[in-house]
């Protein structure tokens, strides 16, 4: 696609998407002013769909109304309520329905499948993850490590870019499994990494993992709702994530996983992960739910599940073709207006639309300090991305709401601080 720097040009191409009703469906923030603000910071809290305020509302009506009885009597009963989610979650994971759950949180979803899938035997005891991994996945992997007895030292592997790159490249995990992958035991590897915005080819990862004899699994924060997935045909073992992202669930919001049908090892258990028909009668005995639904631990958080009924709604209505056909396009926008308007400020993105979802991070270099000076002077005309030490911006148009217009004011206002903080 050819792209001008203009606003005539940017609402052109806003009349012309099919998508732009949904952008009314969701609430659009504010500034103290009233003034609207441009949000492009659903990599990090999605904006609420409308129509979560209606489902939550429910659920506090029934429980007003039902009490107890709502387990069986709410308008959705809270006793099988992940069912609600179910269907939606498949189709974005690329999964068989019962292969996802929604439940519980990312980290603790995290630490209960590594429980299950991270099996250290004889030599084969390290967990591969890339290196600069979002904290909590870091610290899951090493707390996991040393609760077995390992040493993280040795046993956690972070495999670094190249000297002078940001980008992790599938080529050197293929290479380090290659040659290593006999003392790899699991592999765990982000979708799209947080940091950098970098998205990986999942099926030709899980292959070299399996090639090498261990356990793929996936974090999905960045990717769920962002990228198209296939979980299932590429043989994932397991993935996690949470909704609270690109999901648009709220914040806290109930997290997921996925665990290929192939498998059913040994997990932690809880009572919400019995089989319904037989759960209540409180046995001794534990008899699993057949696929993902078994691995749920406690009865689920109806309040911070309701809102991603509303959201998966709206996934549903768009459709994810749709919806990635739009964001490659309102990231190639913002790309080229950041080299057309910005040009001293570098992308750590990588620039193929394949190996990147919605989100751009942007390097602000020059003096010090003059990043977060950057960063504010944007926030104070009205620009809502986020700011990672030591110097990234990350900025994320989101299909679902925000317009090639927003792009634009965001693209302008950046060129507009960098040049008033030189
Ligand atoms: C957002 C995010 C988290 C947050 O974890 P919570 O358990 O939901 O607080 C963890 N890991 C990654 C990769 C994330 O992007």
């Amino acid at each position: 696609m050819t792209y001008e720097p203009t606003l005539e040009f940017a609402r052109h191409l806003d009349e012309a998407d099919p998508l732009r009703g949904f952008r009314e469906r969701f609430a659009l923030p504010r500034g103290p002013r009233g003034e609207p603000l441009v949000y492009l910071c659903g990599h990090s809290l999605g904006l609420m769909p409308l129509a979560a305020r209606g489902i939550v509302m429910q659920e506090l009506d029934d429980w007003a109304a039902l009490a107890v009885l709502g387990h069986e009597h709410a308008r959705r009963p809270w006793i099988p309520y992940h069912e609600n989610l179910r269907g939606g979650l498949a189709a974005l994971a690329g999964a068989r329905p019962g292969e996802v759950v929604a439940m519980s949180s990312l980290t603790v979803n995290l630490h209960l499948l590594l429980a299950a899938f991270y099996r250290p035997s004889g030599a084969r005891r390290r967990i591969l993850i890339e290196a600069g991994a979002f904290s909590s996945d870091r610290h899951a992997v090493a707390s996991q490590i040393a609760w077995r007895g390992l040493d993280p030292r040795e046993a956690l592997v972070e495999l670094s870019p190249p000297v002078g790159s940001d980008l992790v490249t599938e080529e050197s995990i293929e290479a380090y499994l290659e040659e290593r992958g006999a003392e790899v035991a699991l592999v765990l590897w982000p979708g799209v990494q947080y940091r950098t915005g970098q998205a990986f080819d999942l099926g030709r990862i899980a292959r070299a993992v399996h090639r090498a004899g261990c356990v793929a699994g996936f974090d999905l924060a960045h990717s769920i709702g962002n990228m198209p997935l296939a979980l299932h045909d590429i043989e994932a073992d397991f993935a996690v994530w949470c909704s609270y992202k690109y999901l648009n669930a709220g914040p806290g919001a109930i997290g997921g996983c996925f665990v290929h049908e192939r498998h059913e090892p040994p997990h932690l258990t809880g009572w919400w992960g019995h089989e319904r028909a037989t759960r209540f009668r409180m046995g001794a005995q534990f008899h699993p739910a057949a696929g993902a639904a078994g691995w749920q631990i406690s009865n689920p958080p109806i309040l911070s599940a309701a809102p991603l009924v509303a959201s998966l709604a709206l996934f549903g209505e768009a459709g994810l073709p749709s919806l990635r056909r739009k964001s490659v396009a309102l990231s190639g926008y913002l790309e080229f207006l950041l080299d057309r308007l910005a040009p001293d400020v570098e992308l750590i993105t990588p620039r193929a639309a394949d190996s990147r979802g919605c989100q751009l991070s942007i390097r602000i270099t020059g003096p010090h300090g003059r990043g977060e000076r950057v960063f504010d002077a944007l926030t104070s005309r009205g620009i809502i991305g986020d700011w990672r030490e030591p110097d990234t911006i990350r900025l994320a148009p989101i299909p679902l709401y925000n317009s090639f217009a927003d792009v634009l004011r965001g693209a302008e206002a950046l060129a507009q601080a960098l040049r008033l903080q030189p």
